[in-house]
């Protein structure tokens, strides 16, 4: 516990900060009525900058930062309080400890791709094709879809392949059909995949729902196209970002992977299936029409070079199987499927450890924070970005998808013409990298985000950044894509 202010008693209160436990998440600074706290530039040992009294003069003790610390990491206290409770003999409180975090879900070892999924070699084709032969690497044998642009080739080629695969493809009359399709064929033991664009996206989402919380893996992409309703179906948006994180109903975490190349649709797609697998929930897979579409060479690896993870199933004799059983030591439940004599009870209401509903608060409680925890308490291991320059940039353009390929090409140009620019690049958006944000923040003056909506992702940027460097949106309403010179003059105004 560190005292933050001087012997001198400036302002009224003072404030307390437990370094060690502090997260970094700057809600007691945004919140502090008097603008006294700022991060300090010293890391605790979790990695984290912490909060320190930077004005004693305006710390009123108020305790707002201790409200809003999410840990008990902080707290304020007036002078007079702080006196009566000396003069009292008693000593100053200590926040309690912080609930430790959730240890790694027990990770089934990764093992080497089948083969016969795997289309080994060089190849010229597009995004959506790429993406179809990812999750066929990853394993995927069941997909089922409605054939909606620009997403219809994804599924169309599921569709050619997977008879000499071995597996299943079904078009089903629609994509609330086709989304809980897939979870059945899970749970029958299969790992799979659906398919989707604009107004389809919208439909799946209550199946979403169901799948988080009756912890059904599988991948969901959405190949983004302008909106809102049927908008554009054959040019680029990027204007599902949010609905991918919050477009469901109730609470709950998500993971959401974003791919810029055809190369990156094969790539991703493969660790989308396998985070999928190792935290047991839907993933979104997060493409645009421009990705999609756009064809490159595309290298895909034997099959022995793949790492897929399989699903984590019981070996607990089948009186003993609990199939939404957890330990402390792994929010991660063991699964099984339909037909193996397991006792398994699969429902959207509230359950306990059996499945059986249980629809009360307590359990309510302890399910919704085990779903959420399971992913949040992992964000650090979800990070996944690309840096550009980022070692001295004061201006860092932040960007994923097809719009990171413009942006790239932006900042390129602005250190050809010796300007202090950095780019940094969301492969995985949900959960976002807040803390590798601020890890740039006291250097980079300005964050500039650059995205094909009107401004979604940047509101996580604005949190991550809080009051630490200006935040510059750069909305498009889809269709098309930004000019590099646009970002690149975007660029040269925040270095002026
Ligand atoms: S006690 Fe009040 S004034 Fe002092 S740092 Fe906390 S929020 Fe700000
Ligand atoms: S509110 Fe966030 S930044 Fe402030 S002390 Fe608590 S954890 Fe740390």
């Amino acid at each position: 516990m560190s005292d933050s202010t001087s012997d001198q008693r400036p302002g009224k209160g003072r404030v307390f900060v437990r370094t060690d436990i502090c997260k970094g998440c700057s809600f007691c600074i945004d919140f502090c009525p008097t603008d006294c706290l700022t991060f300090s530039n010293e890391f605790n040992a979790k990695g984290y900058h912490f909060p320190v009294l930077s004005a004693p003069e305006a710390c009123t003790g108020c305790d707002l930062c201790g409200l809003y610390c999410p840990d008990f990491a902080i707290y304020g206290e007036r002078w007079k309080d702080i006196d009566a409770r000396q003069a009292r003999g008693k000593p100053q409180p200590v926040p309690p400890p912080a609930a430790p975090p959730a240890a790694k879900p027990g990770r089934q070892a990764p093992v080497s791709a089948d083969p016969k999924g795997v289309l080994t070699g060089l190849h010229f084709m597009d995004g959506d094709h790429a993406a179809c032969e990812g999750a066929l690497a990853a394993g995927c044998r069941f997909a089922a879809g409605y054939p909606i642009t620009p997403s219809t080739e994804i599924v169309e080629r599921f569709a050619a392949r997977i008879p000499m695969v071995g597996g299943v493809f079904i078009q089903m009359e629609d994509e609330l059909a086709s989304s809980i399709a897939v979870q059945g064929a899970v749970w029958g033991g299969k790992k799979t995949l659906s398919v989707t664009s604009g107004p389809g996206f919208s439909l799946m989402m209550e199946h979403i729902g169901l799948a988080v919380i009756t912890e059904t893996p599988g991948v969901w992409v959405d190949v983004q196209r302008g909106g809102p309703s049927t908008g554009l179906p054959t040019l680029p948006g990027q204007a599902d970002m949010m609905q991918a994180r919050w477009g469901s109903h109730g609470d709950y975490e998500i993971i959401a992977l974003v791919p810029n190349s055809p190369q990156e649709c094969f790539d991703l797609m493969i660790k989308a299936f396998n985070l999928s697998e190792i935290y047991r929930c839907p993933v979104m897979f997060m493409m645009d029409e421009v990705v999609g579409h756009m064809v490159e060479r595309v290298e895909i690896p034997s099959a022995d070079k793949l790492e897929v993870v399989p699903r984590k199933l019981t070996t607990k004799p089948k009186g003993e199987y609990l199939p939404f059983a957890t330990t402390s030591e792994d929010l991660v439940p063991e699964m099984t499927k339909a037909g193996e004599g397991y006792r398994i009870h699969v429902t959207g209401l509230t359950h306990d450890e059996r499945g059986y509903p249980a629809m009360n608060a307590a359990t309510q409680d302890k399910l919704v924070r085990r779903l959420m925890r399971k992913i949040r308490d992992h964000a650090e291991d979800l990070v996944d970005v690309q840096a550009d320059f980022l070692d001295d940039a004061e201006i860092v353009v932040v960007s994923y998808g097809i719009t990171s390929r413009i942006a790239k090409s932006a900042v390129d140009e602005a250190r050809q013409r010796g300007l202090p620019a950095g780019h940094l690049r969301l492969r995985v958006v949900w959960p976002f990298p807040a803390n590798r944000i601020r890890e740039l923040c006291p250097r980079a003056k300005v964050f500039i985000m650059p995205e094909l909506n009107m401004g979604q992702m940047v509101i996580e940027l604005e949190r991550a950044v809080g009051r630490q460097a200006k935040v510059v949106s750069m909305p498009h309403a889809g269709g098309s894509v930004h000019e590099p010179e646009a970002i690149l003059k975007t660029i040269i105004e925040a270095a002026s």
